[in-house]
């Protein structure tokens, strides 16, 4: 039989052969229903708002994911519709990530740390129509509800004794009277895998907030790479604590990557002081953590004034911002805890890369490891990336050559709910689409990604550039230095300079001229920050990351001396 030539370009309908596999969905109520029949006595701990330790199993939070769906039903909230949270990581929480999503609605959480007209800005704009909140956000619903036009259904997330009395929000009913004489009984509805599932808004910090929306394909697929070895290589071993909020990018996946697996999962609630984590940790005996840096230094720095050490924690994954290297040789070296690098963003589900060695690194000195363990990590089966000068062109991937970030796969965005801001993607040369992730980077020819800073934290200085990052990253490896921020301030000759804003460690001495002789001989003369500014705090974002913006308007009337 003569070969048929293959011709890439047209491939016509009579060509294709299908796969004789069976079709099925991929739906989050199947990680609910496999959690249920495969790890039904796993356990589910958490830290409740009133401050006593809630228990139960996945097959628990299968029954009370059917009664929301159930509440849903009765509440008449229409397929497709939002059902919003202004939540903790909890218990409550993770039934509704299952009971909304499972039974088509789609779970919209909110960042309680916003401010609440941007919270109910963002009600309004994604159109909720039934919101469940902690009772430690009372007073903002109190402040808000009545700014918030599409809500049929304020849902406090409590017993029903506890319900507040005395307030004047409208149809209020406690979680539990919501859904507890509800049915357990419910058959998840089977529908297209591309059907929205859950929605995140970015923290907006330029223009309005825009809604990453997510799909059970994204979230499944997503849920799957995320468990992998060489991801956050998440098993029916770990006990795991995402102290990463459940309303920042669905605390990475790490609800739906443990139902996936039978992992336990330990929720914080609102306790993410550095004495309540170390406790949970210990009790619950947790094996594997995640979070952004700021959390952690509030971890260690308990730690240590009290000598304590883990018992049972292995490994912590750390993204959100860049982990300065200190503290990847803190948790090595003191408290034998690997660090897992990560980087996302919410447009990514969020997970992009994570750092974790290959076989070959493994004969390299501990130091030379600590280089590669320090970069943000390699693609995820399922993330493309690439790095691009201005115009648009790939630049090579050689570790040196730095650009614009660019990612495209099946859980990145491909528009933002109901098209705030305009179509976010670009085409390159070849006319193949790519999400601009506003990160500047480095790409090794392992495939090792470092971020050099975001674009807009980046200092141009007389033509050339200035990684904040690595700027921060040398002043909190001294010894005195908790925090530090470096900005770029304007100058006549180089543009911009960089100065250094940090905030000491309680009773220590340090001066200017100290932190800057530190410096010496561990970056260019060039790039050592022109001043040091000590400040008591540096204002940090509603997702736990220093808030350059702010500190900038902050620092609006300093001058660099010299001048
Ligand atoms: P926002 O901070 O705007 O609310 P995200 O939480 O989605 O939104 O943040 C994504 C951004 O956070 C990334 O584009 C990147 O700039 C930064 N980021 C995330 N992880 C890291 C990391 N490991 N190192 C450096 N920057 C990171």
């Amino acid at each position: 039989m003569p070969i048929k030539k293959h011709d890439r370009a047209k491939i016509s309908e009579g060509d294709i052969v299908l796969g004789l596999m069976q079709q099925q969905s991929l739906l989050i109520s199947h990680l609910i229903e496999f959690a249920h029949r495969h790890h039904g006595d796993g356990e589910v701990v958490s830290r409740r708002v009133e401050g006593d330790i809630h228990r139960y199993t996945w097959s628990d939070v299968s029954h009370r994911a059917k009664q929301v769906a159930n509440a849903l039903d009765d509440s008449h909230v229409a397929f497709g519709a939002r059902v919003a949270t202004l939540a903790w990581n909890g218990y409550r929480h993770l039934e509704l990530y299952f009971g909304v999503s499972g039974s088509g609605r789609v779970l919209h959480t909110i960042n309680p740390r916003l401010h609440p007209e941007q919270i109910a800005w963002i009600t309004n704009h994604a159109e909720d129509q039934v919101l469940c909140f902690d009772m430690t956000f009372l007073p903002i619903i109190e402040a808000i509800h009545s700014k918030c036009k599409s809500i049929i259904q304020w849902v406090a997330m409590c017993d029903a004794d506890k319900l507040p009395s005395g307030t004047n929000i409208p149809n209020l009913v406690s979680y539990e009277a919501w859904i507890g004489k509800k049915s357990a009984s419910y058959q998840w509805p089977n529908f297209d895998e591309n059907t929205a599932s859950s929605m995140c808004y970015s923290s907006g910090t330029t223009g309005n907030p825009k809604a990453a929306l997510y799909s059970h394909r994204s979230t499944l697929l997503h849920a799957y790479a995320a468990a992998l070895p060489d991801v956050m290589g998440i098993s029916a071993r770990d006990a795991i604590l995402p102290v990463v909020p459940m309303f920042h990018v669905n605390a990475w996946g790490i609800p739906y990557s443990a139902a996936l697996t039978g992992a336990k999962l330990v929720f914080p609630g609102a306790g993410m002081d550095g004495k309540s984590i170390y406790e949970l940790i210990e009790s619950e005996r947790v094996t594997y953590a995640a979070g952004v840096p700021t959390v952690w230094q509030m971890l260690l720095t308990h730690m240590k004034a009290a000598g304590l050490k883990f018992s049972t924690l292995n490994r912590t994954v750390i993204g959100g911002s860049a982990c300065p290297p200190a503290m990847i040789q803190t948790f090595r070296e003191d408290y034998g805890v690997e660090v897992l690098h990560a980087w996302g963003m919410t447009e990514m589900s969020p997970l992009g890369t994570l750092c974790t060695l290959k076989n070959k690194h493994l004969k390299l000195s501990e130091s030379d490891q600590m280089k590669i363990r320090l970069k943000q990590g390699r693609a995820i089966f399922g993330v493309d990336m690439k790095i691009v000068d201005d115009a648009g062109i790939d630049l090579p991937h050689d570790g040196k050559s730095f650009g614009d970030l660019w990612v495209k796969g099946p859980w990145v965005v491909a528009d933002y709910f109901k098209s705030e801001g305009g179509p976010p993607l670009l085409k390159d040369s070849d006319g193949v689409s790519w999400f601009p992730t506003g990160d500047v980077a480095t790409i090794d020819n392992d495939g090792y990604m470092q971020i050099t800073d975001r674009s807009k934290d980046v200092i141009k200085s007389g033509g050339e550039w200035i990684s904040s990052i690595d700027i921060e990253n040398i002043a909190v490896a001294h010894p005195s230095i908790l925090m530090a921020a470096c900005i770029g301030v304007q100058h006549p000759k180089w543009d911009e300079r960089p100065i250094v804003v940090v905030v000491k460690k309680p009773e220590t001495q340090l001066t200017r001229e100290e932190l800057l002789a530190f410096y010496a001989g561990k970056t260019a003369k060039w790039q050592i920050p022109d001043d040091v500014v000590f400040v008591d705090s540096i204002p940090i974002g509603a997702t736990g990351k220093m808030l350059k913006t702010k500190l900038r308007e902050q620092l609006k009337d300093y001058v660099l001396p010299n001048l």
